[in-house]
């Protein structure tokens, strides 16, 4: 099926079902709401933060449990790859 590029678009928040009317006017906008938008800011920044907790913690924890510490990282590494740094000067 071919993309429709100048159809309704679905929330940048990855958890987010609903549909964003691309306007005729103005700027797009890339959430569907100033609160999933805030969601998704706050989530984000949880998922920083979360990050860089964990790559102190790997650096002080015994040899023993690092690789159980890094497989985690590696699952909020994924995470964060979902909820990039979005560019709204594009719009
Ligand atoms: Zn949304």
């Amino acid at each position: 099926m071919p993309e429709d590029l100048y159809g309704p678009l679905r929330c940048m928040n990855p958890y987010c079902p609903t549909l964003c009317e691309l306007p005729l006017d103005g700027r797009p906008g890339a959430f569907c709401s100033a609160v999933c938008k805030s969601r998704y800011s706050r989530r984000r920044a949880e998922l920083a933060r979360d990050l860089r907790d964990l790559e102190v913690a790997i650096g002080a924890a015994p040899k023993k449990d690092r690789p159980e510490l890094r497989r985690r990282r590696k699952a909020l590494r994924f995470h964060l790859m979902r909820h990039p740094v979005i560019d709204t000067t594009l719009s």
